[in-house]
């Protein structure tokens, strides 16, 4: 595959999206370095799981960063770590600009220092704010709601200013609803406290809950409840590898949005997983979360276009069919 073994480096990578990322990493042959401080992450997940190499700080301690890229000939860096409750954005984003913002323009001020310039960063969907348009393309207006989503967008305009003024590339990749679990069965969405939607539904399944809740049943959508993009996190991983794989072979920075096009409702993922566990999952509506627009679907041609993306599992039912099957299987030990 001629990358000659290059080494990334990969913050947060014993969390959920980044522990799908190393995997992927190493099944195409990458030497990967995590940088985690397990604040969210899972040290069990690095060393047992991926069995990868993990350093535990944070992104924002520039002398352990100069180290890391002394030690190590690091090409490229992949940035998961961040924190990413919305809710908690709200009443602490003093937390969220720390760690967010000042701790990524750290890890950008270490690279620079020791020369690598290819970066490839977690945006999301929530840059966005409320949607004009659906499927939302990448040139939509972007006005967070919230100081999480703002939090990425100023991480995504220094990237524009780093650009500029250092040719230092890198591709933001803004993602809709994250889902699903390693199809192995091997690394799942753990967190601490759950709040996403498909972990609580199935958790309700397991009887570890009484119920989901619907949070709005009165949005302007076909049933009332809020419509998301899911999208596998295997695949999600598949872009970020794609993307640092364009990086390296010289190409220019650039965002992406990164769904599968098509919106599900809560009370259809309900349904679905319903059928998936052929468990009962007793829901009950409640009044709207702050904070959420009733429908957010992505348009993700560009990636397909300019990286060569093509999702494998681009549907709801292989999303939740993993989910359950991580789920099982991590609450019968
Ligand atoms: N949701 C819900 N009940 C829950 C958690 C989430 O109805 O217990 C809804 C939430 O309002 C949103 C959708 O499910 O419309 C997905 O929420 P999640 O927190 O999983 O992801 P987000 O869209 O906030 O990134």
């Amino acid at each position: 595959m001629g990358n000659g073994q290059k080494t990334v480096l990969v913050t947060g990578g014993a969390g959920y999206i980044g522990s799908h990322a190393v995997l992927c990493l190493q099944q195409r042959g990458y030497r990967v370095i995590v940088l985690d401080n397990l604040v969210y992450g899972h040290r069990d997940i690095a060393e047992n799981v991926l069995k990868v190499e993990l350093i535990v700080g944070n992104t924002g301690d520039r002398p352990l960063l100069d180290k890391i890229f002394q030690d190590y000939d690091i090409d490229a860096v992949m940035h998961f770590a961040a924190y990413t409750y919305v809710g908690e954005s709200v009443t602490q984003p003093e937390r969220y600009y720390r760690n967010n913002v000042v701790g990524t323009l750290t890890l950008l001020e270490a690279m620079l220092a020791a020369n690598v310039k290819a970066f490839v960063f977690s945006s999301t969907c929530a840059t966005y704010g409320e949607p004009q348009i659906i499927p939302i393309p990448e040139e939509h207006p972007q006005n967070p709601i919230n100081p999480y989503g703002v939090s990425k967008l100023m991480v995504e305009q220094i990237l524009r200013d780093f650009d500029h003024a250092h040719a230092f590339r890198s591709v933001m990749f803004r993602y809709f609803n994250a889902a699903g679990a390693d199809p192995a069965g091997n690394l799942g969405e753990d967190h601490d406290p759950e709040t996403h939607l498909i972990p609580l539904v199935f958790m309700t399944a397991l009887g570890r809950r009484e119920s989901i809740s619907m949070f709005g049943t009165d949005y302007p959508t076909p049933d009332g409840t809020c419509v998301r993009d899911y999208i596998h996190v295997s695949d999600l991983a598949d872009a970020h590898v794609l993307g640092l794989e364009y990086l390296l072979d010289g190409g220019a920075t650039d965002a992406f949005n990164l769904g599968n096009g098509s919106g599900f409702s809560v009370k259809e993922v309900i349904e679905m997983s319903r059928k998936i566990s052929g468990k009962e999952i007793p829901a009950i509506a409640t009044d709207r979360r702050a904070g959420d627009p009733p429908a957010l679907v992505g348009s993700s041609e560009k990636a397909k276009k300019t990286l060569g993306w093509q999702p494998k599992y681009a549907d709801l039912e292989a999303i939740l069919t993993h989910a359950w099957q991580w789920h099982t299987k991590r609450h019968s030990v």
